[in-house]
């Protein structure tokens, strides 16, 4: 059977960073975080599943990934991971074939619509699948398996997305690894329709490859930063319920405040980490001034940083254009501005890619 799923990428405002030391494997995060799921950044991806002894195939964006190449590690770790809870995977033969509409490991979380969309096409090409096809938390479950920031691409209904961390990582010997991985999925809390009067704006600061992946940098802040776990009960315990809070009460000023705080604790967990990580540069930093200064008077606008140096800028419709001009002062180039909106999530297509 073949299907073809079209999946966008998701913006994190409340970060995932680190996975629970016990749960490594399957991703299971060390704290929950929130995004808005975006329109406009997505993968296409088409699997196709004969029946016969296990072997997979990948191309992406136009390349062969062949075993030995750095983009097979997830994509083996995401089908190893997934036989161990579903064997039957074992009697397919899977044929893949994936294209990003934008950078792929420069930031812009390509592993995020990239594992969603192999997900769903997955589940919709596996007829062993159909049990868990509709059922969205089952699905992001699996997106996890791949890559943690997918697991908030998968609601189909999108908008603003919490994926639990499931697991108290105090308590982690109370669970196996299946009840674990069926404790950390994600789901929709507010759809898109009631987030439109939102503005996301991209930026390309730079859009080569990042020089540390964000699954080693995490690893090291985990493993070295002093003040990692003091950071995590913050977040769990406050930020993430003040947000989610303004977000449900329209409180314009407390969330784009937030969105900052949340972006800054998590540029100042890699500067704390042991070696010191540093994703931003001097573009990024001068595009987290200029927001500050325009927000002197009232606060309009938000900045947020990934593993990466680019800056995605909330604000509100009204003040769009504003910002833009503001970003293309710095930035000197039209091309380098993107503004998009919260969006739905994956939906099926005939359009395969082979
Ligand atoms: P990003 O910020 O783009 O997510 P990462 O370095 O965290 O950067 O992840 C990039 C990796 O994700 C790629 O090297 C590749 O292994 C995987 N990836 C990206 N796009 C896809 C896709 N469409 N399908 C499957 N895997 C993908």
């Amino acid at each position: 059977m073949k299907a073809t799923v079209i999946a966008p990428t998701n913006i994190a405002i409340i970060k995932y960073w680190g996975k629970n030391p016990t749960f490594e494997n399957i991703h299971v995060p060390n704290k929950s975080s929130l995004s808005f799921t975006v329109q406009k950044l997505t993968t296409t991806t088409t699997v196709e599943a004969e029946r016969g002894e296990f072997e997979i195939e990948f191309t992406l964006n136009g390349k062969k990934i062949t075993a030995e190449m750095k983009e097979a590690k997830y994509v083996f770790k995401f089908l190893n991971n997934i036989k161990k809870f579903y064997p039957f995977l074992n009697n397919y033969k899977i044929k893949v074939v994936s294209e990003n509409n934008f950078p792929t490991a420069a930031g812009y979380a390509s592993s995020a619509s990239g594992f969603a969309a192999f997900a769903r096409a997955l589940v919709e090409a596996v007829p062993e699948f159909e049990d868990i096809r509709n059922d969205d938390k089952k699905v992001s479950i699996l997106a996890r398996l791949g890559s943690g920031s997918a697991t908030r691409s998968v609601p189909s209904k999108g908008g603003l997305v919490l994926w639990k961390r499931g697991v108290d990582p105090e308590t982690s010997y109370l669970y196996d690894e299946k009840e674990a991985s069926e404790r950390s999925y994600a789901y929709t809390l507010i759809e898109p329709e009631k987030l439109q009067d939102l503005s996301i704006i991209y930026t390309k600061v730079n859009e080569g490859a990042k020089k540390i992946k964000s699954r080693a940098g995490m690893k090291s802040t985990v493993q070295t930063n002093p003040v990692y776990w003091n950071w995590i009960r913050y977040e769990e315990a406050h930020l993430l319920k003040e947000t989610i809070d303004a977000l449900q009460n329209n409180e314009r000023e407390k969330l784009l405040n937030n969105i900052m705080k949340a972006s800054n604790g998590l540029h100042s967990m890699c500067l704390y980490t042991q070696p010191s990580i540093t994703y931003l540069n001097d573009t990024s930093k001068l595009i987290m001034h200029s927001i500050e200064e325009y927000n002197n008077d009232e606060v309009k606008a938000a900045y947020t940083f990934d593993a990466g140096p680019n800056a995605v800028i909330f604000t509100y419709k009204e003040y769009e254009k504003e910002v833009k001009d503001l970003l293309l002062n710095i930035l000197e180039d039209e091309q380098k501005i993107l503004s998009t909106s919260v969006g739905e999530g994956p939906r099926k297509t005939d359009n395969h890619l082979f």
